[in-house]
């Protein structure tokens, strides 16, 4: 199974991935989205 965000559902062919840990889950967000969970934008 490949990794993708799970915001855009972009691979880690097309950005670059970030593992995080979300609601206890780890989970996997590329670079654009991660600037969003930050600013905690939906
Ligand atoms: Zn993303």
């Amino acid at each position: 199974m490949e990794n993708k965000c799970f915001k855009c559902k972009k691979t880690s062919h097309e950005k670059a991935l970030v593992a995080i840990e979300k609601d206890r889950e780890a989970k996997f967000v590329c670079v654009w989205c991660l600037p969003t969970l930050i600013h905690g934008a939906k």
